[in-house]
């Protein structure tokens, strides 16, 4: 479970995130979408513990992230919009090497990268350097990382960049059968037809604030419009439509 208490970041009179409250329940996959410059980016960053709120509180799984950051560490895995991966490795070092971040046991470790390397159809890679690797592939490694710990919590910025349908179809599958294990997972996107198909609640955010929120019949209702999440977000933010490639 997510909750956010206020949540506000002001950058040198900037107010890039103004006021937030939000719960997201436990085995929700919940879309954070909205225009360009909204605030997404900013929110997942202090989601991460990357950046400090300027005010006000998150919490994961009950946990005050300000107060208790290695907990959350511990639960969480993040996946930001521009990660970086030490290409001189293989895709199985790099794995190694974030389990040893997490301080994960040797016991069952080799299983567990194994499974994950499966699972990402990365296998038939897994001694290959990742410099080697297509856009696609790093994305897949770089989400598979973030799961080596099964963290119940899943903060991901923008989880479909580079991947083909192919790719995309698996990662989908994969948060989908994650969330109904009961994680959770908390994604930005520009791609409204991704958080209208795999989003069972969504917050549209502008200008730092929430200005819709719920499941797309919610959003529909407040928005008084009939049709996708594209004419819903058009209306509620005046036009203006985020786009997949900017
Ligand atoms: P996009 O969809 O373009 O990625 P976003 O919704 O992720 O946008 P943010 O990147 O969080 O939005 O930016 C929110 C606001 O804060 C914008 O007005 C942006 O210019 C401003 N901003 C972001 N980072 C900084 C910074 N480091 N210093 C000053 N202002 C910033």
């Amino acid at each position: 479970m997510i909750r956010f208490e206020n949540l506000t970041k002001i950058y040198r009179g900037t107010k890039a995130v103004d006021n937030l409250n939000l719960n997201v329940p436990r085995g929700t996959i919940f879309g954070f979408i909205g225009p360009n410059g909204a605030g997404k980016t900013t929110t997942i960053k202090m989601m991460a513990g990357v950046l400090k709120p300027t005010r006000g509180k998150i919490y994961i799984n009950g946990l005050d992230i300000a107060r208790e950051p290695s907990k959350v560490k511990r639960i969480v895995g993040f996946i930001p919009d521009r990660p970086f991966l030490y290409e001189k490795l293989s895709g199985i070092e790099f794995l190694r090497f974030k389990a040893g971040l997490y301080r994960m046991k040797e016991n069952r470790l080799d299983e567990r990268i194994a499974d994950l390397l499966s699972l990402f159809e990365l296998t038939d890679w897994a001694d290959e350097l990742i410099e080697s690797y297509s856009h696609g592939m790093k994305q897949r490694l770089i989400i598979a990382s973030a799961m080596i710990h099964k963290p119940r919590v899943i903060i991901v910025d923008e989880p479909m960049v580079g991947l083909d349908p192919k790719g995309a179809k698996l990662v989908k599958e994969i948060f989908k059968e994650w969330a109904n294990d009961g994680a959770t997972v908390f994604m930005s996107t520009h791609t409204l037809a991704l958080a209208q198909e795999v989003c069972q609640q969504i917050a549209i955010v502008d200008k730092g604030r929430i200005v819709a929120s719920g499941t797309s019949e919610d959003l529909k209702k407040q928005a008084g419009v009939e049709g996708n999440l594209e004419s819903i977000f058009l209306k509620i933010t005046g036009g203006q439509y985020p786009g997949e490639n900017v």
